[in-house]
């Protein structure tokens, strides 16, 4: 082979090599542009899918995270909270996130990471109460949640960290004693998460003493369920307005719907001869 034509099909396989790389890059690059529905926003955050749309990865909320007031070390390092995905990280790349067992939210009153930010993807319009008050405790960044199984509290062992660091205690977290039968003598204090109260900063999540946290916080809406406008509390008069303007009218046609009760009831039913 002369060595122009090895030249030739040296920098054709180079070529199909770098093509095949940058394939695979850009798929890696798509795949990490997804919606990752664990991923944990700032306070203000749009509902992902918008925030997805509306956030232009400046890191402009980062940046004031970094900066914020009240700096918290731990163990002579400062933990900084927000994060811009990268790369491996499983977040939409450039997009700003939290891990809430290693850099929860620390809740700054002035909010810098949301009023930081240029596009309306943290707003203070998810930031407010009923009344139309803007503030940190009315952020809703996730949601706690208990697992029973590993959270020593519900083995009878007195523990309480996370009721103790919820910047929102007596109100997300409260604790519920009960008599603990098995001792007969000590009783159980068992913490209670209260979504509503909830703004999903993570502190507890940091502070859960077990090997794994059994207190986790996920996004809202991979976690709380929604009873829909077929069920009320009839109780509450809040929830009475949220069915105000419910249709009564709503039908469900199926196959079996053309059938009468009686045919239906004997559908698929053999008699003896
Ligand atoms: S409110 Fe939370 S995310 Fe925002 S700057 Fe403060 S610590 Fe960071
Ligand atoms: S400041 Fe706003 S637009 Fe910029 S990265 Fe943060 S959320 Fe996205």
């Amino acid at each position: 082979m002369d060595n122009k034509r090895r030249q030739f099909i040296t920098s054709l396989i180079q070529a199909s090599a770098a093509a095949a790389a940058g394939g695979t890059i850009v798929g890696a690059f798509v795949e990490e542009n997804k919606n990752k529905p664990l991923t944990l926003r700032p306070p203000g955050a749009l509902k992902e899918e918008d925030f997805l749309k509306t956030c232009i990865r400046c890191g402009l909320c980062v940046e004031a995270c970094k900066n914020r007031e009240n700096k918290v070390i731990i163990d002579g390092n400062e933990i900084i909270t927000l994060k811009l995905g990268a790369p491996g990280d499983n977040v939409a790349i450039g997009t700003p996130y939290f891990i809430a067992r290693t850099g929860p939210c620390f809740m700054c009153d002035d909010i810098p990471c949301m009023y930081a930010c240029p596009t309306g993807a943290l707003t203070p319009d998810m930031c407010k109460n009923d009344k139309g008050e803007v503030a940190i405790d009315y952020a809703k960044m996730g949601v706690a949640v208990i697992d029973p199984s590993s959270c020593i509290a519900f083995w009878g062992l007195q523990c309480t960290a996370c009721y103790r660091a919820c910047p929102e205690m007596d109100k997300a977290i409260t604790i519920e004693w009960k008599k603990n039968e098995r001792t007969g003598k000590h009783a159980y204090r068992i913490p209670v998460v209260h979504e509503d109260a909830c703004t999903g900063c993570g502190m507890c999540e940091m502070a859960c003493v077990t090997e794994k946290a059994a207190i986790k916080v996920f996004p809202r809406d991979v976690f709380l369920g929604k009873a829909g406008d077929r069920y009320v509390k009839g109780w509450d008069k809040k929830d009475q307005q949220r069915v105000k303007n419910a249709s009564t009218k709503t039908t469900t046609e199926t196959g079996r719907s053309k059938l009468s009760p009686i045919q239906n009831l004997n559908q698929g039913v053999t008699w003896d001869q």
